[in-house]
């Protein structure tokens, strides 16, 4: 048996008692019209959360986000055509790889701590014909203007594509209002699911744009094909969707608006809890789904993690490469509460032996 941990990863994050329980099942047989009808209401769902435009469709892969995001620059981007990928960090820098790998042509659009509000230093990239952007930079903890990048690639008839993995649930999204064209989703983040399920939701402008593939798998045309009947090319993730049904219309029962207003709680409480610790905030531009923080009293991030782990069973999340000993982040995504953050936020006092006064 596995020794009991306290998740603070952006993915996977602790679930619910609805999921855990749909988990604990047999996998039921799906092709038949119990499946059909789940899958066709999971996509109407999706598209109502998102507020996606008419017409918009949801493609299904039984793989991980990256998958998605790979399947995406195979289907969406045009190998005569140019994109612009904004690569703040190591998911932009996923796009650029998967676009040169795929031999689509690319450039990138490095940022450091600015969320885009400010679009104009973006028009020496009006030549292009998609954007490639992560919502959420999760290795940075960046969250970008959707809204404004949105408004800069309608104004120039850009196909706007958002990886909005890290995003959906905590976050702000709506396709209509930050104009958005495909829209990257998956199971492991703010669903609160088990990894293994993502979702692209292509607008009819996104449809139109389908590329011929060389690709049995990850086919969108055929994906879209067989979801008209409420089926997919291959065996599905058949449990998570069954998960995923469950969540969403609870999610959709409740308000998207309070699950954001919840993770905004959680996230503000712990950044307002951690303020007397030799901590600071690494990105000026923070999503609800997660702090990224750094040490400031010359302490390794890279240990701090290695030691909330062995002291106390605290799972947060080291940042790789440069940043290893300077980043470590901590996420709010999924079954959490002001109570679980206490859990975190004591033993980070006690670490650095500082007493945790006024708590509230
Ligand atoms: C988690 C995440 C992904 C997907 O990573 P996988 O390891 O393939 O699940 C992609 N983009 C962003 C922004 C993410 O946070």
């Amino acid at each position: 048996m596995m020794k009991k941990k306290y998740l603070y990863t952006p993915g996977p994050v602790p679930m619910y008692p609805q999921t855990l329980k749909i988990g604990a099942m047999q996998t039921p047989y799906f092709r038949n019209q119990w499946f059909a009808d789940m899958l066709l209401e999971c996509e109407q769902l999706l598209l109502g959360l998102l507020h996606a435009p008419q017409n918009s469709r949801v493609v299904f892969l039984t793989a991980s986000g990256t998958a998605a995001m790979e399947a995406v620059v195979q289907n969406l981007l045009d190998a005569q055509q140019h994109a612009v990928v904004i690569n703040g960090g190591g998911f932009g820098q996923r796009f650029v790889d998967l676009c040169r790998l795929h031999h689509k042509p690319c450039s990138e659009y490095p940022v450091a701590d600015d969320n885009l509000r400010q679009t104009e230093q973006l028009s020496a990239h009006t030549d292009v014909d998609t954007l490639l952007i992560n919502g959420h930079e999760t290795t940075t903890g960046l969250l970008y203007d959707l809204e404004a990048v949105g408004q800069f690639c309608k104004n120039n008839r850009i196909l706007h594509i958002v990886d909005a993995i890290s995003m959906f649930v905590t976050d702000e999204l709506d396709m209509q209002k930050q104009n958005i064209d495909a829209l990257i989703i998956s199971s492991h983040k703010g669903l609160a699911l088990p990894p293994g399920l993502s979702m692209v939701v292509l607008t009819e402008k996104a449809i139109d744009r389908l590329q011929p593939v060389h690709q049995l798998y990850f086919d969108f045309a055929d994906c879209l094909q067989n979801g008209q009947r409420g089926q997919t090319p291959f065996t599905p993730a058949v449990t998570i969707i069954m998960q995923l049904h469950q969540r969403l219309q609870q999610i959709s029962d409740e308000g998207i608006a309070a699950h954001i207003a919840k993770a905004a709680s959680v996230a503000g409480y712990f950044r307002k809890q951690i303020k007397k610790l030799p901590l600071r905030v690494y990105s000026t531009f923070m999503p609800n789904a997660m702090t990224a923080l750094s040490p400031v009293d010359g302490c390794s991030a890279r240990q701090l993690v290695a030691d909330l782990d062995a002291r106390y069973d605290i799972v947060v999340t080291p940042n790789g490469g440069a940043l290893q000993d300077r980043v470590f982040r901590v996420a709010h995504m999924g079954n959490m509460d002001t109570a679980y953050m206490d859990i975190l936020i004591d033993a980070l006092h006690d670490y650095f032996d500082i007493p945790r006064q006024g708590q509230q």
